[in-house]
């Protein structure tokens, strides 16, 4: 079972559904660390992200595991270098195509499959696992999520917010697993809300359902 985190970067998944997890005893699964990995390994063996063919068979080439709260490739810890701004990029363009993300989504489903889990990504509620009893998608005005990025990385926010549009704009715009909100989603601007309010939100929607 499946608690569904859904929406652009910088809207505080990460943070929310991390939290979320820990409070409720649930798995935290981080569907972005995965295309991240296949973006690192298509730099590593110089394939080109932007190429179906090379990025699906880089993707259906190696196996991606979390452990303790890190990320790894074939047993190789790599939760680091997957949040270069470069493996960054490129996660947002192998992300497009058709071949990886079905890699990835017979992972995740697989994954989700074995427990009770807090997912956060882009399509979890409409396409790894519709029939989730709890979706969620947050969002934050674009300047706001520019500055949260900015604040982590250190870089400056204006060229993370231009950064940020485009990968949005190649999110939304893509035909497989593009960036929407479910039907059945509860949508949070989180633009104005800390972390707790936000968390106490989706915890309180949890126990509604009868999920906890
Ligand atoms: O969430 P994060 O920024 O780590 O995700 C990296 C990239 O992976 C995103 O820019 C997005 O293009 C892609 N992604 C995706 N589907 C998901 C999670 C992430 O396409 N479920």
């Amino acid at each position: 079972m499946v608690i569904a985190i859904d929406g652009p970067a910088g809207a505080g998944k990460s943070s929310v559904a991390r939290k979320l997890a820990a409070r409720l005893g649930f798995t935290y699964l981080d569907s972005g660390a995965m295309y991240r990995c296949v973006a690192l390994t298509c730099l590593e063996w110089g394939a080109d992200p932007e190429q179906s063919g090379e990025a699906t068979s880089t993707a259906e080439s190696i196996g991606i595991s979390f452990e303790d709260g890190d990320v790894l490739i074939d047993g190789v810890d790599v939760s680091e270098e997957i949040r270069s701004p470069e493996v960054t990029e490129a996660a947002s363009k192998v992300a497009v195509h058709p071949g990886v993300r079905e890699a990835m989504v017979i992972e995740q489903r697989r994954m989700i499959a074995t427990g009770r889990y807090v997912a956060e990504g882009r399509d979890i509620g409409t396409v790894v696992s519709p029939d989730s009893p709890l979706k969620v998608f947050l969002t934050a005005r674009p300047e706001v999520r520019a500055e949260r990025r900015a604040e982590e990385t250190g870089g400056d926010p204006r060229e993370i917010l231009v950064a940020q549009l485009e990968r949005d704009r190649r999110d939304t715009e893509r035909e497989h697993g593009a960036l929407k909100t479910a039907d059945d989603a509860v949508e949070i601007d989180t633009s104005d809300l800390g972390l707790d309010r936000v968390v106490d939100r989706v915890a309180a929607l949890a126990a509604k359902r009868g999920l906890v």
